[in-house]
């Protein structure tokens, strides 16, 4: 495994064992990827992802899996003789697909994120911070079963606008442009869904102006999301 692939690896196997350790996703759901940088010629496009059923405890660099998409051919492959990649990898590829910017993925059934997209709702502008997704709102991919191609194509379709979506009666997927932004976006998106559930208790949540979010993307785009954090 060449060098660059490694330290992803390590980082891939990393960030599980924090998703498991923070309770973001129960038993063996979840999975993390990260996009492998393509410098040649070919139409490739590369990811490495957790395998498909084995404990985050247990996971080598050598199990995270190469995932390698040809977009002329529309194959995708990945070493036969080694671990299989997670069952989910469709989806994965497919936001690879639809948003340049993004280089690493976090897939969570993390309790709130996961109640929302089972009540079949998106994620309003209750709170200035669901900009951290890079949009209005947090969108809802309908419900399609997992590992299938209408999945995929429900996620490409909010990626292209969004850096995070809940899956109807699934979970949350995030993006960003590496590992580290992406589990602290999934930690955001946990939290406003936690928040949001709980306004919902109290009746119709109050919601922020399209003129008041497009100020707070502005805001975001000029000062970074980080800055916006930690100052407001
Ligand atoms: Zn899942």
């Amino acid at each position: 495994m060449p060098k660059e692939q490694k330290k992803l690896a390590k980082e891939i196997i990393k960030n599980s064992l924090y998703m498991k350790a923070k309770g973001l996703t129960p038993g063996h759901s979840g999975n993390i990827s990260a996009r492998v940088p393509n410098d040649n010629e070919v139409e490739t496009l590369s990811f490495l992802i957790t395998p498909t059923g084995m404990p985050y405890e247990d996971l080598k660099p050598k199990d995270i899996v190469l995932v390698t998409h040809n977009e002329t051919t529309g194959e995708t492959s990945w070493d036969e003789k080694g671990l299989a990649p997670s069952s989910e990898w469709q989806f994965h590829l497919s936001a690879y697909q639809a948003n340049s910017a993004v280089n690493a993925l976090v897939h969570t059934h993390s309790n709130f994120a996961t109640t929302i997209a089972c009540a079949n709702l998106e994620i309003p502008p209750f709170h200035y911070m669901v900009a951290a997704a890079g949009g209005k709102i947090i969108p809802l991919v309908p419900y399609a079963i997992f590992g299938s191609k209408k999945l995929s194509d429900g996620v490409a379709k909010a990626f292209k606008n969004y850096k995070a979506c809940l899956m109807a009666h699934h979970g949350l997927l995030t993006g960003e442009k590496n590992l580290a932004k992406a589990m602290e976006l999934t930690e955001i998106v946990e939290d406003l869904a936690k928040q949001f559930w709980a306004l919902k208790q109290l009746g119709e949540p109050a919601l922020l102006s399209d003129r008041q979010m497009n100020d707070v993307i502005k805001k975001f785009q000029t000062y970074g999301q980080q800055k916006g954090q930690e100052n407001n």
